[in-house]
């Protein structure tokens, strides 16, 4: 079966499920307006979905996915093609979300070209000209700069994962850049979490700024 067939079949399945008796309660509240509580960031990784790692129902969760789950530092002028941004203002302002998670993941196609550009490699190992991967990873370029101590100390895999998670961190203070972000959170309204998903272990760890450090979720 083709991959796209499979999409197909897959649909044939959920058209099924969607209208039957099971679910009919929940259309005949949900059909009209959705009122999720929780958003999440995650990036464009097809191993990555928080759909499919919490098990979320339909209407549980909206969604941002973008290259390398970034949210950009707020600004007032300019804002023309903020789609995150505009994204992140909708759940706020309108569906007045609870929480937002920003979740990282290993193997992070975004990190790993801003990791390669920052040691002068080619930018995702092939010479074709990427116009706007590269640009749009600026928003979490600190999170490459790595120490001495942590060049010297770890092996590659631990600063890509290093990096991933301290980019997490950055969106998050971006996130409180956002005036009514900040509002909702000192309004206790809101809450922000910074989660990193390991894909060959299934292993997810959340940010505890007690502790300044990564620690399983469960
Ligand atoms: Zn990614």
């Amino acid at each position: 079966m083709s991959s796209y067939d499979k999409l197909v079949e897959g649909y044939r399945k959920f058209r099924a499920e969607y209208l039957s008796e099971e679910n009919a309660d929940w259309l005949s509240k949900a059909k009209d307006k959705q009122s999720p509580k929780v958003m999440v960031i995650a990036c464009s990784d097809s191993r990555v979905n928080p759909v499919i790692l919490t098990q979320a129902g339909l209407g549980d969760i909206f969604v941002v996915h973008n290259v390398a789950n970034l949210v950009p530092p707020y600004k007032q002028s300019g804002n023309t093609h903020h789609s995150t941004s505009a994204a992140i203002e909708f759940a706020v302002k309108h569906l007045k979300v609870e929480h937002i998670i920003i979740k990282g993941h290993s193997g992070c196609g975004g990190i790993n070209a801003l990791m390669a550009d920052h040691d002068h490699k080619t930018v995702l190992e092939t010479d074709a000209p990427y116009s706007f991967i590269r640009p749009w990873m600026d928003i979490v370029e600190k999170a490459s700069e790595f120490s001495a101590e942590e060049k010297s100390q770890m092996d590659e895999d631990a600063l890509a994962t290093l990096c991933e998670r301290r980019a997490t961190l950055i969106s998050l203070e971006n996130l409180k850049g956002f005036p009514w972000v900040r509002e909702a959170i000192e309004a206790k309204a809101l809450k922000l979490h910074a989660w990193h998903f390991d894909i060959a272990s299934g292993r997810l760890v959340q940010y505890n700024s007690k502790t300044d450090a990564f620690e399983e979720l469960v």
